[in-house]
């Protein structure tokens, strides 16, 4: 016998009794998108290999060990998009968005990196992000920060999450420190792993980030890029919190949150649970102003964030805050009483639906027994059986059957059906 061919690991399927949960979930973002009046943006998964080695940078994480990466037909190397970023920006230049006016872009859908999977880390996952374009101040970046602000309220997730920021300051700024930096990893380097002995000489600022508690105290004793921004970027810091103040956001300054791209600038920030485990950051992002030109472009400052889809839903279901209209039950579930009626109940299931467009109808099919099919109608989910047996259609009445009260069944006119499923589904 064949072996069964099975999902890859790490790439999940979404079955039916998650999926309302996730529809609940972008029909919120959706909404927020709008409100903000951000445009969504929708790229192809698969890029040209170049675009995240020129982009991310090639000693991230990302880049060195986690990219799908292929050869496609003709030869050319192809990569999954492991992130958005670097799509938008590539396809906002190549289409001219970003000439002479701004953007705010969002954009949802998976990503893939060959990570090890486990709880709230995945090799397919999905990101919200929100990306924009032209704008250079810190009004911008306390924008995009309130606007997953009251995402987090919308889904009743305000209180559980929190927002970590900090400044990368300039490029300039930046070289400096991490001269200090290296300075002061060289001068501890018996305690550095070994993945910080090769950061050493790629990526000193990466080791800021390091979780190996064999290195945490000599780490908290580095010295803190806060404490050598160059003055614009200080200011622009100092605007942005100012801003988050006004608006009542609270945020902790994590002077080690660096993230794990290269084409960060200025402002980083991140939202954060420990709802979850060590998977606990929901959002992260940042300003990335030299990427376009990195890229070939014109220099444009932007500013975006991307969010982790699952993780986000882990924490909605850990917390158990999803509203129970959520769950998206079926209202109604029409059925003949036996096959001389069938046809009679799929014309009324049409009717409901001209009627009654939000009702969610199923219509019984495939025949069988009373029996089996009012056991069909009890196993549908649904609130209410609707019945027309062949009296019912001589009467032009229908009968309403509670399948989740303990409520005598009642019989009513067609003609008034309309106004009585309103009423009681509105109980
Ligand atoms: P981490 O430090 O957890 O690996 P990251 O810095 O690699 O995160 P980003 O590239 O900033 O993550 O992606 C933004 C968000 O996407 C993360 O905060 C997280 O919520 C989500 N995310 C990233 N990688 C994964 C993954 N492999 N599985 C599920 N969600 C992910
Ligand atoms: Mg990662």
């Amino acid at each position: 016998m064949s072996k069964k061919i099975q999902a890859i690991r790490g790439m999940n399927d979404l079955l039916p009794d998650a999926s309302p949960v996730w529809q609940y979930f972008e029909a919120q973002v959706q909404a927020l998108m709008k409100r903000y009046g951000y445009n969504e943006i929708r790229t192809p998964i698969v890029e040209q290999t170049a675009l995240f080695a020129r982009s991310i940078g090639e000693v991230t994480d990302i880049v060195e060990k986690e990219m799908y990466t292929f050869d496609d037909r003709n030869g050319d190397s192809l990569t999954l998009r492991p992130e958005g970023t670097a799509s938008a920006v590539r396809a906002a230049m190549e289409h001219g968005l970003l000439y002479n006016q701004t953007q705010r872009l969002w954009y949802t859908g998976p990503m893939f990196r060959h990570e090890r999977p486990q709880k709230g880390r995945y090799r397919q996952f999905h990101q919200v992000g929100v990306e924009t374009y032209g704008l250079e101040g810190p009004d911008i970046d306390a924008e995009v920060i309130l606007l997953s602000a009251r995402l987090w309220k919308q889904l009743g997730l305000f209180e559980h999450v929190t927002l970590e920021l900090n400044s990368l300051g300039s490029n300039e700024a930046r070289a400096a420190y991490r001269d200090t930096l290296v300075a002061y990893f060289e001068a501890h380097r018996e305690v550095l792993d070994e993945d910080s002995v090769r950061r050493l000489t790629s990526n000193p600022l990466r080791i800021l980030d390091s979780k190996n508690p064999a290195m945490a105290a000599m780490l908290s004793g580095a010295p803190q890029l806060m404490d050598h921004l160059d003055q614009e970027s200080r200011d622009h810091f100092n605007a942005l919190t100012a801003r988050l103040d006004a608006a009542g956001i609270d945020y902790v300054i994590n002077p080690r949150l660096v993230r794990g791209l290269d084409y960060y600038c200025r402002t980083v920030f991140e939202w954060t649970t420990d709802a979850l485990g060590s998977q606990g950051t929901v959002c992260a992002g940042g300003r990335y102003d030299g990427l376009v030109e990195q890229l070939g472009g014109k220099p444009t400052p932007a500013v975006g964030f991307a969010m982790g889809i699952e993780r986000l839903i882990l924490l909605l279901e850990t917390l158990n805050i999803v509203p129970e209209e959520a769950r998206a039950p079926l209202d109604v579930y029409v059925l003949g009483m036996d096959s001389a009626t069938d046809g009679d109940a799929m014309a009324l299931a049409e009717t409901l639906r001209d009627q009654l467009p939000e009702l969610g109808v199923q219509l019984h099919c495939g025949g069988g027994s009373f029996k089996s099919r009012i056991k069909k109608a009890d196993r549908s989910g649904a609130r209410l059986a609707l019945l027309i047996g062949e009296n019912e259609r001589d009467t032009g009445q229908v009968a309403i059957k509670f399948l989740r009260d303990d409520r005598e069944q009642q019989l009513v006119e067609q003609a008034s059906l309309e106004t009585t499923l309103e009423r009681l589904l509105s109980d």
